[in-house]
């Protein structure tokens, strides 16, 4: 089931109402009225950035790298083709927001990506959906003709003599394919692995041409800003962390679900949000941005803020605000177990230390968990990360190694008595 909490893009959303994602719902509820404004009055490119900086909107994806800065980085004045490219390739563990943006408000990305079309002096965008969005990507692609149809998409946009057109790509469902250059790489039909960089897409992207590429929610983001102004998004937020954000909760709470509030909410609102801890059980542990961002016990969580400075202060990161919350009945090295066979199993294999160094972390949580275990395993454990972390093309290897690194930190005593006894400390729900 899914909720939303008042924000930026699903106010005034009803996901539940069957024709809400239409064109007659958005332009009802104020859509398009953003970029109306910057081809009627004619608002420069530097103001519209100038605007998106303003905001303090930082990447959505999981970087959080500030997008008008980003933005400022295409080199305009480029002859020929240059792009925008959405991010829509969401497959980490606990993820589960642009889907929902595409299925219920894509209007919003789409007219998102238009005014960065219009910012970056840009005429052609792509959005890359993830291959396991499959109702996604049919309900983006007849959002699509809607906007063409209507005159917002094409040639002379709303008789602007602006032109954008906006084309959709299925992936096949590579957890590899969200990092940016594979992307790239897959929707110029090759096979979706990571390129070296630098250069970056900035100066080397599509085709070997200057290319932004944001996330789903950074995108849909945009409209907002521009119509009721960068600083009403960065006061929702708190200062360096602007703007309401989406957070997929998922696990044992009550109500599991997409929540858009603003940055800054206490995790225990957010938690409180969700209907509380499933059952009325004890919160254990919470991977607060995708599966691949460190996990931290309960009790720290529960003194933390939302928002990338607060998260990363606590030793974990916001990531794309995948939030994952474990009850007391979870057995800590089965859930390692899980995550690092994930790892192990989308690793591209291009570079040493990952395709190799991804088994190896597998095989060792593996034999643990099934009573294995050897006394110096938590210390190899230790050694394979720290020869795989920052040492490979992209970062899907320091992905594999995160969990691993702070699971064994923060519930060591599990994974000793494990490896000891061959069995865990406690029989739990879910071993
Ligand atoms: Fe591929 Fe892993 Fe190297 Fe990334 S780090 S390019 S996923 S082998």
């Amino acid at each position: 089931m899914t909720i939303y909490q008042t924000g930026v893009i699903f106010d005034q959303v009803n996901a539940k109402e069957a024709d809400d994602w239409k064109l007659e719902a958005y332009t009802a509820r104020g859509g398009y009225q953003a970029l109306k404004k910057i081809l009627s009055e004619k608002i420069t490119q530097d103001d519209v950035i100038a605007e998106v900086k303003a905001s303090g909107l930082r990447g959505r994806g999981g970087a959080g790298f500030p997008t008008g800065l980003k933005w400022s980085f295409m080199p305009r004045s480029f002859p020929g083709a240059k792009y925008v490219v959405c991010n829509t390739d969401e497959g980490e563990p606990g993820t589960f927001k642009d889907r929902d943006i595409i299925m219920y408000n894509p209007h919003a990305l789409i007219e998102g990506m238009i005014i960065a079309g219009y910012a970056m002096g840009v005429a052609v965008g792509y959005n890359y959906i993830h291959g396991e969005i499959f109702e996604g990507y049919l309900r983006f692609e007849e959002a699509l003709k809607q906007a063409r149809e209507a005159g917002y998409l094409g040639k002379n946009i709303l008789n602007s003599g602006f032109d954008f057109d906006l084309f959709a790509h299925h992936g096949y469902g590579a957890y590899i394919c969200g990092e940016e250059t594979a992307l790239l790489e897959s929707l110029e039909g090759k096979k979706g692995q990571p390129r070296f960089k630098p250069p970056f897409p900035a100066s080397f992207g599509l085709y070997g041409k200057p290319t932004t590429i944001n996330n789903t929610e950074t995108f849909a983001s945009v409209p907002f800003i521009i119509r009721d102004g960068g600083q009403t998004f960065a006061d929702k937020g708190k200062p360096n962390n602007g703007g309401t954000k989406l957070f997929s909760i998922s696990g044992h709470v009550e109500r599991p679900g997409n929540y858009e509030v603003p940055l800054g909410t206490p995790f225990k609102d957010l938690l409180a949000m969700a209907g509380g801890m499933r059952g009325g059980k004890k919160l254990k542990a919470v991977i607060p941005g995708g599966s691949s961002a460190p996990v931290l016990p309960g009790n720290i969580m529960m003194e933390v803020t939302m928002d990338y400075d607060a998260i990363s202060k606590a030793g974990s990161m916001l990531g794309s605000g995948a939030v994952i919350v474990m009850d007391e009945d979870v057995c800590m090295v089965k859930a390692l177990e899980r995550l690092s066979y994930f790892y192990y199993e989308e690793s591209c294999g291009q570079c040493t230390p990952c395709r190799e160094g991804t088994g190896w972390l597998y095989r060792i949580v593996h034999r643990i968990a099934n009573g294995e275990g050897r006394p110096e395993d938590l210390a190899l454990l230790d050694s394979v990360g720290n020869n795989m972390a920052g040492r490979t093309i992209c970062a899907l290897a320091d992905a594999a190694v995160f969990p691993v690194r702070s699971f064994t930190k923060h519930f060591r005593a599990e994974f000793e008595h494990y490896i000891e006894h061959g069995k865990p400390m406690k029989e739990h729900r879910w071993c």
